[in-house]
């Protein structure tokens, strides 16, 4: 017997997350690089000096005024406007599956989703002792319906996680195939479409939000660690059937949003106009990028997102030390071949440029 006495499938596993390493330009984790300003600092403070006076007592465990700040935040992207109801927020949107998974995942279900996408999906799925089965993406790192139906007919999937944009490809969904989705699921299980990056997505591409009062078993999943330029907040929420809502109440922990996280959150969503500022510059940015790279005679996938796959390397390991030799981090994961490139801000592309264009003449 080992020390300590862990489960068996864990022994030897290693912790997600990219490497923190301590780099001048970090281009690995699709981090918003423009930070709240001085004023929203200061709202965030006052709202967290307020919260301090009452933490002998347990938060609200229904962070209603939080649901309905996320509720009104949400309803832009939606011509049917979201309820209070319909929303649930959580420590990141990781916490938020993880709960669909407890709630409807677990022993003698299966969920499934299709590659190449987020690492921690299958990873839910092995914490809530859930069946996990990857189908696989198209060519273009879209979704072929076909292969989705015969997968989801074959398997009976309780949960279907679907990034959209997705991560690490920034391939979006047409609602139409999320809508076919839902319909192809039916009502034994759950369609969940993470727009973890739905801000940066593209003119004219909607979000699976218009879909909800037509589909009781779609999940729209958001976070306001990205666009929201907040990661280091932890919040991330969702929007549902208030039935769903009612669901994962069951499974979360006693007051699992801390009176600080639910201050700091409605500070920050008052601040939305500043925070989500500078999104279309990003995405300016990010469309920037991908004209760069192609003319470069890189392969480059469509980006809804704030980063962009490029490739194909025979060594990916290779470019990306050299990469990182000149003080420039990015992500190695997707497809072999392929690296992940998070959009920064102007300087931060040019060093990327320059980095790109030496690496790629040594590697
Ligand atoms: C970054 C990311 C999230 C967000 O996670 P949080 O826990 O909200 O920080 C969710 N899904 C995908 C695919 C992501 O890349």
């Amino acid at each position: 017997m080992t020390f300590p006495p862990l489960r068996e499938e864990l022994r030897g596993v290693e912790p997600y997350g990219a490497p923190q390493l301590d780099v001048p330009v970090c281009l690995n984790t699709n981090e918003n690089p423009y930070g709240p300003s001085a004023a929203c600092a200061d709202d965030i403070a006052a709202s967290v000096r307020a919260a301090a006076t009452g933490l002998n007592r347990y938060p609200d465990r229904e962070h209603v005024a939080l649901r309905e700040a996320l509720a009104a935040y949400l309803a832009a992207d939606t011509p049917h406007g979201v309820d209070p109801a319909q929303v649930w927020a959580a420590n990141g949107s990781n916490e938020v599956m993880l709960q669909l998974l407890q709630a409807f995942g677990g022993p003698g279900r299966t969920a499934v989703s299709f590659a190449p996408t987020y690492s921690m999906y299958p990873e839910y799925a092995r914490d809530t002792h859930t069946r996990w089965v990857a189908g696989r993406r198209a060519d273009d790192f879209g979704l072929d319906l076909d292969v989705a139906r015969a997968l989801v007919e074959a398997e009976r999937p309780h949960v279907v996680l679907l990034p959209s944009p997705n991560n690490p490809t920034g391939t979006a969904l047409e609602p139409a195939a999320v809508a076919d989705l839902c319909r192809i699921v039916g009502e034994q299980g759950l369609v969940v479409v993470d727009e973890a990056y739905g801000e940066f997505r593209r003119a004219g591409v909607p979000s699976a939000l218009e879909l909800l009062p037509e589909h009781r078993n779609l999940v729209v999943t958001r976070t306001m660690s990205k666009a929201f330029a907040a990661a280091g907040l932890r919040l991330g929420y969702l929007a549902a059937d208030p039935a769903i809502v009612d669901a994962v109440r069951v499974v979360r922990l006693p007051y699992h949003l801390s009176a600080v996280t639910q201050a700091v959150a409605l500070a920050a969503l008052r601040h939305a106009p500043e925070l989500l500022g500078n999104v279309a510059a990003l995405r300016r940015e990010r469309d920037d990028l991908v004209t760069w790279l192609r003319e470069q005679g890189f392969e480059v996938a469509d980006s809804d997102a704030n980063f962009v796959l490029f490739g194909r390397f025979a060594d990916r390991h290779a470019v990306w030390e050299a990469l990182l030799a000149r003080g420039v981090l990015v992500r190695e994961t997707g497809p072999d071949g392929w690296l992940r490139v998070s959009v920064g801000t102007p300087e931060e592309m040019t060093a990327f440029r320059d980095a790109l264009t030496v690496a790629t003449k040594e590697a």
